[in-house]
C-alpha cells in the first residue's frame, strides 16, 4: 500500500517549499482511477484543496466526473490541452490528472511547474498501450515523479497478475476508448500468445 508523503501545515505561502509528482499507472482494469481517487478523498478530508484534470478527449462517461469503473465519481474538468491546466489550478494545494495518457507532450513540464510551485500533483494513467508501448507523456512523467505505483489487473485468461491491456477489436486506432467489451487485461505469457 502507498503511503502519501505529509504536505507541511499549510501557511497559506505554498510557494515556500516544493511539492511533489506521484504517478499512479498500470493496464485496463487495474484500479488506477480508484487509488487517484482514494488518494484525493483523503487530501480532501484534510480540508486541502484540490481539482482534477482530464483530457476532454475521455468522454466514456459524463463530461464532468472522474468516473472509475465502480462508479465512484468525483467531478473533474476537462480540458483541450495540458497548457491550459496551470492557470486552472491556481488556488490549489493538490492536483489530480486522470486518464494522463491522452494529454499532449506539454504535461510534463506542466507537472514539473506545478510540483516546483508547492503542489501535490497526482497522475493516473495507462502506462502502455493496447500494443505494449509506452503510451504518451506517462514514460518521461514517471521518470521526474518522486513516487511511481504500478497497480496490476488479473489476467482474464489464466488468473495470473496482469499487466497489458489486449484489445479485442480490430480497429488499428490508439485512441480508442473501450471498456470491457474492447479490452482485456492480459499477463505477459497470454499476451504473448494472443497478440
Ligand atoms: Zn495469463
Amino acid at each position: 500500500m502507498f503511503i502519501e508523503p505529509q504536505i507541511g501545515q499549510s501557511d497559506g505561502k505554498s510557494n515556500d517549499r516544493a511539492g511533489w509528482i506521484e504517478v499512479i499507472c498500470g493496464s485496463m482494469f487495474s484500479g488506477k482511477t480508484e487509488e487517484l481517487i482514494r488518494r484525493l478523498n483523503r487530501a480532501k478530508i484534510a480540508g486541502q484543496k484540490l481539482e482534477i484534470f482530464k483530457p476532454s478527449i475521455d468522454t466514456r462517461y459524463a463530461e464532468e466526473e472522474v468516473v472509475s469503473h465502480n462508479a465512484n465519481a468525483v467531478r473533474s474538468t476537462p480540458v483541450e490541452v495540458a497548457g491550459e491546466i496551470p492557470l486552472l489550478a491556481a488556488h490549489c494545494e493538490v492536483v489530480g490528472i486522470d486518464e494522463a495518457q491522452f494529454f499532449d507532450k506539454g504535461l510534463l513540464d506542466v507537472c514539473v511547474d506545478l510540483a516546483n510551485s508547492g503542489k501535490r500533483v497526482i497522475i493516473a494513467g495507462l502506462d502502455m498501450d493496447f500494443a505494449g508501448k509506452p503510451f504518451g507523456p506517462m514514460p518521461e512523467l514517471m521518470a521526474v515523479a518522486e513516487y511511481v505505483t504500478k497497480v496490476h489487473a488479473i489476467c482474464m485468461s489464466c488468473g495470473a497478475v496482469a499487466h497489458f491491456s489486449h484489445r479485442l477489436s480490430e480497429e488499428d486506432q490508439k485512441v480508442l476508448l473501450g471498456e470491457k467489451d474492447s479490452y482485456e487485461p492480459l499477463c505477459r505469457t497470454c499476451y504473448q500468445r494472443k497478440k
